[in-house]
């Protein structure tokens, strides 16, 4: 017998989970709380609303969202259906029409033969049957209790607080040194040291930058615990000094001398591609961003894999609580998908969804489904959400360095491989093993694989 499964969110990753498994033959119950409650950025009475900005981000397969998005059409995304079937004139970006979009996947689900749609809250976890949990980033207060409950107190977050990510081989070597204060650990964090007029002129650009305003519902109480770069530096030039930009322990190899000021860089990975700029998580704009870090030397020509924000986000700490098969370990009849699994934006959330669709469908049907490849972007996104190097868990978008390297030896003596090429080595990869996964699954892809 086929088991029920329950979708909690009608979002991005609750529709495309409930439609994936409704398709492949299980029934589904989809919750929406809406129009009865409404979170402080939902607006719309329709399910998929998109509560932001309405892009997709890029098409193109020489990103690692565009392969991300082609591997999801593979897999027949109700989510990029939409967004084809939507879509707005974007240049080299999938951008859509908001409300025709959500009305879409609104019609689509609630047409499904197999989905009922009931309009209520959830505040309660069910302990028993089949779920997918898709309540989003602002999860309401009883249901993100029951979750915690489940996760333990340091199982959840309510808010992120993103520093940036730097791709390693970006960073200037000649000017940035590998040490652990006081010389002790094994050499782990790369130092990016500013002399005094470094220093000022850093510290100037940081004070002038642009910021993006906090909305009403991200409450100021946060900060204290976690403050952005920018806050810290409109209290004084000591406190950076004194915190994440202090210089004691370290000594610059280039002029044996300590520093006046250090920007730490710690690994992200455990490869190391990664590497994330320690304690500086900020509200600056992006531009500021790019613009005022590569003040910082060493960062001249840095590659942003991820910049830095903070919001109200609510999510889990997967790495801890998360099977990579996106199961709570305490509870793995529950799934959970979209934002609150630790991925960020719209097309992570509903690439989280639809794995969730596809392994809780299949369950329902009595077989297992073993995770895609890491060299996948789904598989990436997965890689992220189970990675245990960093203590403090913090969602990201895809990105190229949550992929193994591609496989381009890389001959010594010879020029590094052109990006470009690297990143198409990365898709074409992906793609030939996605394929095979979904062959060793019985699924046959929805679209045509496209050509690179
Ligand atoms: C203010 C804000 C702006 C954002 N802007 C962008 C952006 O521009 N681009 C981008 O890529 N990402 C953005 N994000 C991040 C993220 O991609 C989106 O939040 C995305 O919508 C997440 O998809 P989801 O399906 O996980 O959650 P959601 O799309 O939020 O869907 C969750 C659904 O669950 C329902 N729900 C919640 N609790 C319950 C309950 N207890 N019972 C029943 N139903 C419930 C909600 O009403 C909602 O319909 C933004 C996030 C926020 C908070």
């Amino acid at each position: 017998m086929t088991e029920p499964i329950l979708v909690i969110g009608g979002g991005l990753a609750g529709c495309e989970a409930a439609l994936k498994a409704a398709d492949l033959g299980a029934p589904v119950t989809l919750t929406e709380m809406k129009p009865a409650h409404y979170s402080p950025a939902h607006h719309s009475p329709l399910m998929g609303e998109l509560v932001c900005s309405n892009s997709l981000r890029s098409a193109e397969l020489a990103s690692a969202v565009g392969l991300l998005k082609a591997e999801m059409e593979l897999l027949g995304s109700a989510v990029m259906r939409a967004a084809r079937a939507t879509a707005v004139g974007a240049g080299k970006a999938l951008a859509v029409d908001r409300a025709l979009f959500a009305g879409w996947l609104d019609r689509a689900v609630r047409g499904h033969p197999l989905i009922s749609v009931e309009s209520r809250r959830v505040d309660e976890l069910p302990r028993l049957g089949l779920t997918v949990v898709a309540s989003g980033p602002l999860t309401g207060e009883d249901l993100a209790q029951d979750l915690m409950r489940l996760t333990g107190c340091t199982g959840l977050h309510f808010y992120d607080a993103i520093a940036p990510i730097v791709a390693s081989d970006s960073v200037d070597t000649e000017r940035a040194f590998w040490a652990d204060r006081y010389g002790e650990g094994g050499g782990d964090y790369l130092n990016c040291p500013l002399d005094r007029e470094e220093w000022a002129a850093f510290y100037q650009a940081l004070a002038q930058a642009e910021h993006t305003p906090l909305k009403d519902f991200e409450s100021p109480r946060f900060f204290e615990g976690c403050l952005p770069i920018e806050v810290m530096a409109a209290r004084g030039e000591q406190t950076l000094l004194f915190g994440p930009m202090k210089p004691v322990g370290l000594v610059d190899p280039r002029t044996g001398r300590r520093p006046h000021a250090v920007v730490q860089l710690r690994k992200e990975d455990a490869e190391g591609r990664l590497l994330n700029m320690v304690g500086f998580q900020t509200k600056l704009t992006r531009p500021a961003q790019e613009r005022v870090f590569r003040l910082i030397p060493g960062l001249e020509r840095a590659e942003f894999v991820r910049l830095g924000s903070i919001h109200r986000n609510t999510f889990i700490d997967a790495p801890r609580v998360l099977g990579p098969d996106l199961r709570l370990v305490a509870s793995p009849r529950l799934f959970i998908a979209g934002q609150l699994s630790g991925v960020e934006g719209y097309v992570e959330s509903a690439a989280t969804g639809l794995l969730c669709g596809l392994m809780a469908g299949r369950l329902a049907l009595g077989q297992e489904t073993p995770p895609p490849p890491a060299t996948t972007a789904l598989g990436g996104l997965l890689t992220h959400l189970g990675n245990t190097a960093s203590a403090d868990f913090q969602p990201s978008n895809i990105n190229w360095g949550l992929l193994p390297p591609p496989p381009l030896p890389e001959k010594p003596g010879k020029r590094k491989t052109p990006k470009a090429e690297r990143n198409r080595a990365l898709a074409r990869r992906a793609l030939d093993d996605l394929l095979a996964w979904m062959r060793s699954l019985d699924l046959a892809p929805a679209t045509e694989p496209p050509r690179l």
